[in-house]
C-alpha cells in the first residue's frame, strides 16, 4: 500500500529493450547503469519522473531479474508482476529495431491479464530501420504504440500525451464499484453483459422480468419501484449473462421525486458497464429526443447497440409499422448503419428469443478481429477503385491499415496527410469496413496516423 497520490508508472519489458535508458531519460539523473549486455542492471530503482509539467513516480524493476525462480519466464513474470502491482500504469517497451520476440508476446500476455492500463512503447524508433517493428507492435493487441527513442529523446511529446491521459483518469478514479469496471478492459471469457436502457415507462422492467422469467423485479405504472440489485446473473440457452438493472438504479430519483426525469448518470453507468446495450423504444412514442440521446450515448461509448421496439402487442399494421420504424431508425441513428432492430412485447412475452439472438450476434461482431493480411487485401482493392481525392493539388497516399483493438473494433490507417483526408472519404472507409467484415450496426473506430 502507498499513500502517494501521484501517478505511479512502471517500466517493463524484456531485457535490452531500453528500460534503463528510458528511466534515466524520465528521471533525468544518471542513476541506472546502462550496458549492452542483457540484464546488467540490478537494483529496483525508483525516481521522480518528469515530462513537461507532469510529475510522476517511476519504477524500473530490471533488478528483479535476480529473483530466485526456476526459469527465465518465471523470473520475468515475477519481475513484471511486482512492477505493475504497485503501479497505476505500465510502460511496456518493445524494441522496434529488432522486431517482436517471443518474450515480448509473453510480456504482453502477462500485462493483459494484470488488467492495468498499458502504454505500449516501440523504442529505438529513430530512423527507418524501425518501421517494420513499429507496425508489428500493433499485433500485441495493446493499442497503438508510441514511437519513441529513449536514447535520442524523440517521441517524448507523444509519451507525455499518453501519460497525461492516464494521469487524468487516475485523478478521477474513485473506488470503482464492480458495476463501473470498464467492460472493454476484460477478456471475452466472462458472461456477456447486457444493459437494458430507455426513457422511463418504455417497459424496461417488464421486459427484464420476462427475460429472466421470474418476478424478481417489481413493476407497476408508477415508475421507480426498486430493489437493491444492480446486476442479475442469468443464463440464456446455457450461456451466462449478466443483466444490469437500470430500473434498480432509480431509487435515488424516487427519493428526489423526479420520476419522469431520466437520470443520465445512471444510464451512462449502465452503458459503460455493458457490452451490448438494448435501447428500448415505446412504439406509441418512438424516437423522442431522449431516445436518440440515449442511442447516441451508446455509440459514443463504443458499445454494441440493439434497438427493441417494445409494446409490439399494440402494433396495428405490424409489417408496415416495422418498415417505417426501421427506416426512421436508420435515418435518425445513422452513426451505426444496419443496427439490429427487434419488435418485442415485454408484456406478452413475444420476440424475446429474437432479441437475445440479436444481442449475441451483435456481441460477436463487436469482438471481431480482422487479420492484417485480410484487411490489406481489401484495402489494396479499394484503393484501386477509389483513390482519395487530391487536396490542394497533392495526392494523399494511403499506406496500410491494421486493427488495433476490438470491443469496439478499432482500426488505424496510415496515410501521408491525415489532416487533409476528407470526412467523406473517412466515412467511405468506415462503411467499407462495416460491409466487408460483417460489422453492421457496430461503432467502428478509424484512426488516422501520419506516414510519408
Ligand atoms: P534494459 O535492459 O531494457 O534496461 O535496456 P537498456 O536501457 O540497458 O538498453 C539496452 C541497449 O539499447 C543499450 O545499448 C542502449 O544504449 C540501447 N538503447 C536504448 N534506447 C535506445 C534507443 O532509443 N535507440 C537505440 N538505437 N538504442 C537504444
Ligand atoms: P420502465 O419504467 O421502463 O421500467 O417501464 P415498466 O416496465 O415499469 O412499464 C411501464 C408501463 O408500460 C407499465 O404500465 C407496463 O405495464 C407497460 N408495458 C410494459 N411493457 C409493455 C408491453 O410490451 N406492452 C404494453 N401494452 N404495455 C407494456
Amino acid at each position: 500500500m502507498r499513500d502517494d497520490p501521484r501517478l505511479t508508472v512502471a517500466i517493463v519489458g524484456r531485457p535490452n529493450v531500453g528500460k534503463s535508458t528510458l528511466f534515466n531519460r524520465l528521471v533525468g539523473r544518471r542513476l541506472a547503469i546502462v550496458h549492452d549486455e542483457p540484464g546488467v542492471t540490478r537494483d529496483r530503482r525508483e525516481g521522480e519522473g518528469r515530462i513537461g509539467d507532469l510529475r510522476f513516480r517511476v519504477i524500473d524493476t530490471a533488478g528483479l531479474e535476480d529473483a530466485p525462480a526456476d526459469s527465465l519466464a518465471g523470473r520475468m513474470r515475477t519481475q513484471t508482476e511486482a512492477a505493475i502491482e504497485d503501479a497505476d500504469v505500465a510502460l511496456f517497451l518493445v524494441d522496434a529495431r529488432s522486431g517482436l520476440m517471443p518474450d515480448d508476446h509473453y510480456f504482453g500476455e502477462v500485462l493483459r491479464r494484470a488488467g492495468k492500463p498499458v502504454i505500449l512503447i516501440a523504442n529505438k524508433s529513430e530512423g527507418s530501420a524501425s518501421d517494420a517493428g513499429y507496425y508489428e507492435a500493433f499485433s500485441l493487441g495493446l493499442g497503438e504504440p508510441v514511437a519513441l527513442s529513449a536514447e535520442h529523446g524523440l517521441g517524448l511529446a507523444d509519451l507525455a500525451d499518453a501519460l497525461e491521459r492516464q494521469a487524468e483518469e487516475h485523478a478521477q478514479r474513485v473506488e470503482p464499484a464492480p458495476a463501473e469496471q470498464a467492460a472493454s478492459e476484460e477478456d471475452e471469457t466472462g458472461p456477456i453483459r447486457i444493459a437494458i436502457v430507455g426513457r422511463p415507462n418504455v417497459g424496461k422492467s417488464t421486459l427484464i422480468n420476462r427475460l429472466i422469467g421470474s418476478e424478481r423485479l417489481l413493476t407497476g405504472p408508477e415508475a421507480g419501484i426498486t430493489r437493491d440489485a444492480i446486476t442479475l446473473d442469468w443464463e440464456w440457452k446455457g450461456r451466462p449473462v449478466q443483466l444490469v438493472d437500470t430500473a434498480g438504479m432509480r431509487r435515488k430519483a424516487r427519493v428526489q421525486e423526479k420520476l419522469e426525469k431520466l437520470s443520465v448518470a445512471d444510464t451512462l453507468r449502465a452503458v459503460r458497464f455493458a457490452h451490448v446495450v438494448v435501447v428500448v423504444i415505446d412504439i406509441d412514442q418512438p424516437f423522442e429526443k431522449q431516445d436518440l440521446q440515449i442511442a447516441d450515448l451508446v455509440v459514443r461509448e463504443g458499445r454494441a447497440l440493439v434497438i427493441a421496439f417494445n409494446k409490439w402487442d399494440r402494433a396495428e399494421d405490424a409489417d408496415a409499422q416495422l418498415r417505417d420504424l426501421r427506416l426512421e431508425a436508420d435515418r435518425l441513428i445513422a452513426q451505426v448503419r444496419g443496427m439490429p432492430t427487434v419488435p418485442v412485447s415485454g408484456l406478452a412475452g413475444r420476440g424475446l428469443d429474437n432479441l437475445m439472438k440479436a444481442v449475441f450476434k451483435t456481441y460477436e461482431r463487436w469482438n471481431r478481429r480482422v487479420s492484417t493480411g485480410e484487411l490489406n487485401r481489401w484495402f489494396a482493392e479499394l484503393l484501386e477503385h477509389h483513390q482519395p481525392p487530391a487536396v490542394a493539388g497533392r495526392r494523399i497516399r494511403l499506406r496500410y491499415i491494421t486493427q488495433v483493438s476490438s470491443r469496439p473494433p478499432t482500426f488505424v490507417c496510415f496515410c501521408s496527410r491525415p489532416e487533409a483526408l476528407p470526412e467523406s472519404y473517412k466515412r467511405y472507409l468506415v462503411n467499407g469496413l462495416r460491409e466487408t467484415f460483417d460489422l453492421e450496426g457496430i461503432p467502428v473506430r478509424l484512426l488516422l496516423r501520419k506516414q510519408e
